[in-house]
């Protein structure tokens, strides 16, 4: 099975944030309320995932590492629907044929298991006392794939795209209090009191967080909510706005333009706000298999979904009486 879950992973896992991902989402489903995060060499050489959530059963571990056998999802479209994250049962196999994985884990705060899988081989299982809820260590991603290896950006590139990836899991999830660090610093704490304003602040700076206004819209179809910048605190880059759709991730152009022009001619040319836009709506109105990742989606009232957010960015601007 090596050899399979090494071509597998070459889907799922590119670099060290996609391990990130995978292993912060796993985290979420299983309802943790604390993530902690630590990378070393932008996780290139190792990432530690730490949650409290409800742990894996003693007889689960291995099956746990098997691809394909732990599904929680069964269409696309439930990946919208459902509040699990899990991507089809592969994650965790897929990163075990590429890295020196040690899982432990126990699901009573008491009594756990500790497994260890490199290179797809498993190494050992025991039991061991534990605390509630799961820690997942990578080490040497990639050492039995150096062509994958060579492949990597710069480790400050690499780190970067992790931190990109957990700042949009934390304002996804405000009511999870994350923490995100380096061998150097603390890069990431948010409260997890269920605030978005807080999580914002954990992660873009207290001050910026509270520069932004709400916005509030609903429609029939939509619901559309937020916190964006003033015209004012705006930034160089598109990748201070995070759009979240039923609480996922994702990108689209449309929208993005919808989002600025809700600033009319307030907004210079090449500026972008800060900005989480949450959207709720029924999945049956999202099309996610537009892209692998999921990343990008199309929607089908999307001039309609486009003109809820200019309204409601508008309104939360004029409300602030700038
Ligand atoms: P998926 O998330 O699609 O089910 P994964 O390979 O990511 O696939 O995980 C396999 C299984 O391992 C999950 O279905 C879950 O039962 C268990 N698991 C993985 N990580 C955790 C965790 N942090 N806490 C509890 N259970 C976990
Ligand atoms: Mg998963």
């Amino acid at each position: 099975p090596t050899l399979s879950n090494q071509i597998a992973a070459g889907e799922v896992i590119e670099r060290p944030a996609s391990v990130v991902k995978e292993l912060v989402e796993n985290a979420i489903d299983a309802q943790a309320s604390q993530i902690d995060i630590q990378v070393q060499e932008a996780g290139i050489k190792s990432i530690r995932v730490r949650d409290n959530g409800q742990g894996i059963a003693a007889e689960q571990v291995t099956l746990a590492f098997q691809a394909h056998t732990t599904s929680k999802i069964t269409t696309s479209q439930d990946l919208f629907q459902v509040r699990t994250l899990g991507f089809r049962g592969e994650a965790l196999a897929s990163i075990a044929a590429v890295a020196q994985v040690t899982l432990t884990t126990s699901s009573d705060g008491a009594h756990g298991t500790q497994i260890k899988i490199a290179g797809g081989q498993q190494e050992s299982l025991v039991d061991l006392a534990a605390s509630q809820g799961t820690t997942v260590v990578v080490a040497d991603l990639f050492y039995n794939t150096p062509a994958r290896l060579k492949y990597l950006k710069t480790v400050n590139t690499e780190l970067n795209r992790v931190i990109d990836i957990v700042n949009r899991l934390a304002l996804a999830h405000p009511q999870i209090a994350f923490t995100l660090r380096t061998e150097k610093k603390d890069l990431l704490k948010t409260s997890g009191n269920g605030q978005l304003q807080q999580a914002l602040a954990g992660i873009y700076g207290r001050k910026a967080a509270q520069q932004m206004v709400s916005f509030k819209q609903e429609s029939a179809d939509f619901q559309v909510w937020g916190y964006t910048s003033l015209p004012q605190e705006t930034r160089a880059n598109r990748k201070y706005i995070s759009l979240l759709v039923n609480g996922r991730y994702i990108v689209n152009y449309q929208l993005v333009q919808a989002l600025l022009a809700g600033y009319g001619t307030k907004l210079m040319v090449g500026r972008f706000p800060l900005a989480v836009v949450n959207i709720k709506l029924d999945p049956i109105l999202v099309d996610v298999n537009v892209h692998p990742t999921k990343r990008e989606v199309r929607f089908s009232k999307e001039s309609l979904l486009a003109e809820t957010l200019t309204a409601a960015i508008g309104q939360g601007l004029g409300q602030s009486n700038l």
